[in-house]
Formats: C-alpha cells, sequence, structure tokens
C-alpha cells in the first residue's frame, strides 16, 4: 500500500504524531497553515467520506471526540478552532486517506470555500 497516511500509520515514515488509540491517530500537519495544525486520521484506510460506510459513521464522532481533546491540550480550545473534512477532488482533498483537519492559534479566514 503506497498510502502516505498509512504509512505514519504503520510507522513507515516519521511524523509528529500527538495523540493514538485502536482507532485513530493523529499528528503535526507537515505543511502547517496555522499555528495549531493537526490531522486526525482513523488507523483504517477510508479512501474519503464518500467511502464511509454507514456503519463507520460512529468513527467521525470519536474523531471530534479527539480533536477536541486535543484543542484543548494545544490550548486553543477557548479561542477557538475549525474542523475541516475536504472529500474529493474539488473537496480540496489531496491525500486519498479519509483526515480531520484541526486548525486554529490565529483568527481563521471567514470565507468557507
Ligand atoms: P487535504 O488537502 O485535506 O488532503 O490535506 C492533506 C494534508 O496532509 C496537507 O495539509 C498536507 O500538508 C498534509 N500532509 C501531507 N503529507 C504529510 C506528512 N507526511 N506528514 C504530515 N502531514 C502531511
Amino acid at each position: 500500500m503506497d498510502c502516505i497516511f498509512c504509512q505514519i500509520v504503520d510507522c513507515k515514515i516519521p511524523s509528529d504524531i500527538v495523540y493514538q488509540d485502536e482507532e485513530v491517530i493523529a499528528f503535526r500537519d507537515i505543511n502547517p497553515v496555522a499555528p495549531a495544525h493537526l490531522l486526525i486520521i482513523p488507523k483504517k484506510h477510508i479512501p474519503s467520506l464518500t467511502h464511509l460506510a454507514e456503519a463507520e459513521t460512529p468513527l467521525i464522532g470519536h474523531m471530534v471526540k479527539v480533536a477536541n481533546q486535543l484543542a484543548r491540550k494545544e490550548g486553543i480550545a477557548e479561542s477557538g478552532y475549525r474542523l475541516v473534512i475536504n472529500s474529493g477532488e474539488q473537496g480540496g482533498q489531496l491525500v486519498p486517506h479519509l483526515h480531520m483537519h484541526l486548525l486554529g492559534g490565529r483568527r481563521l479566514s471567514d470565507a468557507i470555500g
């Protein structure tokens, strides 16, 4: 499997991992666009939101829970943060392994798209 995020999950390439459990891992984005920029990903290879099976939807809730915990750890829970999941080409997804961005630490753009 040449998926770069699967290689991070398998520790085949280095990353700055800040959290992991049985279902997800979180690590710092290699090209941060905000002072706090973490990625929360499922360990299982799911290419995008579109590929999420109905039975897998609780995974998204778990990813949000982990993101909220990490926001507190990063000290941005009170100042505010943004969770983003890009899906597919026109949704701006570059890495085809489901991931949630946690962004904060500065005033983010008001623009959504
Ligand atoms: P997206 O456009 O939603 O697919 O975002 C993919 C994100 O993955 C980008 O913000 C990249 O900077 C980030 N990224 C790509 N490769 C790595 C890597 N090896 N370690 C950490 N972050 C990465």
